[in-house]
């Protein structure tokens, strides 16, 4: 007995796309990631850019469960979701001359938690692509304000309390500027 059947029908297509989506490909990435305690995640996400829908299989492998918290590490995963929550996929945005890649909400229904920066429209696909980052912030009101990251992973300078989005990425902006300057002028 072969493994016929398996190879045809066992693997099914990743995803459906919405109503009325033209597009038939999907975007396909995967993800290999250590976790603490010996634990390890491996997934596969397809993405359309097209009706934005997302489905993503994960597979957790390590300790039964966190001795601590109990929470469970093993196990598998599937979801079915929209590029908005995972913030990946979204549309970017232009800003004070830098593109905005929106990362997932805080909460379900809230806009971005934070945005990376680049110089370029295309979604980045290294952290060496990436110019700088502005995240939401709560202010001590409860108020929202924000803060800039110059450089990413780690960021090398860092500010808080802007007022804007926009006013923290000029920030970025400006330290960008500043740092082309002093290479010019060295
Ligand atoms: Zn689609």
């Amino acid at each position: 007995m072969t493994n016929i059947h398996r190879e045809y029908f066992d693997w099914q297509s990743i995803g459906v796309h919405a109503p009325g989506c033209r597009e038939t490909l999907w975007e396909v990435r995967t993800l290999h990631r250590k976790r603490y305690k010996g634990g390890y995640e491996a997934g596969m996400r397809a993405l359309c850019r097209s009706c934005s829908v997302v489905r993503e299989l994960l597979a957790s492998i390590g300790p039964e469960a966190d001795p601590d918290s109990g929470d469970r590490l093993s196990g598998t995963s599937e979801r079915t979701t929209a590029a908005a929550v995972v913030g990946y996929g979204s549309p970017a945005e232009r800003v004070a001359g830098l593109w905005l890649h929106p990362g997932p909400p805080l909460l379900h229904g809230e806009p971005p938690g934070a945005y990376l920066l680049t110089a370029d429209r295309r979604t980045p696909g290294a952290p060496a692509e990436v110019l700088g980052i502005v995240a939401r912030q709560r202010g001590r009101r409860g108020g929202l304000l924000w803060t800039a990251g110059y450089g990413y992973h780690p960021p090398t300078n860092t500010t808080h309390g802007f007022k804007s989005r926009t006013a923290a990425v000029r920030w970025v902006a400006e330290q960008i500027h500043q740092n082309a300057t002093e290479e010019a002028q060295a």
